[in-house]
């Protein structure tokens, strides 16, 4: 394992942002240079857009199917999103996490708060908007939604921002790279918390002759 990799089992983050702030983009650049850190898939009832594929950008299945799920207990967390339903199955990031690798769930607030919940040990980061306007820009320079889903993205959004007071980090995302590089200090940071470092303190305490601190 390289020299910042993840010691032990894996640690689950969940990044949350109202949409439109760019967290899958600054999701997807963060674990191209964190090693060992991977992205949950999700499972979605929503069509795919053009351009998505099933089992790359989300496991893409009916809603018919999603219920069963939800009635076998499979996902870890799951929200109605815009009408639509979003999951994290729970097999996904527990297998994940036991492969020793970090796992980042790019969630909404809701699904955050199950997962929290679920009392799972936890790191969280809340991705802002540099402000209501720029937000504003960006739902309509993508030009993905209607004026009315536009619309309701920002209605959630006002309500979403207010979250950020539950999550552990706070990151603006008014410049890509800066957003990314605050994002990977966060990961290499908690990776070197004590609880987490314990492994490999005790092996080299043994060294030492001292045994490990139970
Ligand atoms: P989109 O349809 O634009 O890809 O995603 C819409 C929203 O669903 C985003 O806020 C995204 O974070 C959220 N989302 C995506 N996957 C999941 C998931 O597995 N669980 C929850 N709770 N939300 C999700």
């Amino acid at each position: 394992m390289s020299s910042d990799g993840a010691p032990g089992g894996g640690q689950l983050f969940v990044v949350s942002a109202p949409s439109g702030t760019g967290k899958t983009t600054v999701v997807e650049r963060l674990v191209q240079v964190v090693p060992d850190l991977t992205m949950s898939r999700s499972y979605t009832s929503r069509p795919a857009r053009a351009g998505e594929r099933d089992g790359v950008d989300y496991n893409f299945v009916s809603r018919a199917t999603f219920e069963a799920m939800v009635a076998r207990r499979e996902f870890l967390e799951y929200a109605d999103v815009f009408g639509n339903l979003y999951g994290t199955s729970r097999a996904d990031a527990e297998g994940l996490m036991a492969s020793g690798k970090d796992v980042v769930l790019v969630i909404d607030v809701q699904g955050a708060g199950q997962v929290r919940a679920a009392g799972i040990p936890l790191v969280t980061v809340f991705v802002l908007p540099p402000a209501f306007e720029v937000l504003e820009q960006r739902l309509r320079g993508r030009g993905k939604d209607s004026g009315d889903a536009i619309r309701r993205r920002l209605d959630t959004a006002r309500v979403e921002v207010a979250a950020y007071e539950d999550y552990d980090y706070v990151v603006v995302n008014d410049d890509l790279d800066a957003c990314v590089t605050a994002m990977r200090s966060i990961i290499l940071a908690e990776r070197v918390r004590r609880g987490r470092m314990r492994r490999k303190a005790d092996v080299i305490l043994k060294t030492f002759g001292v045994q490990p601190v139970v």
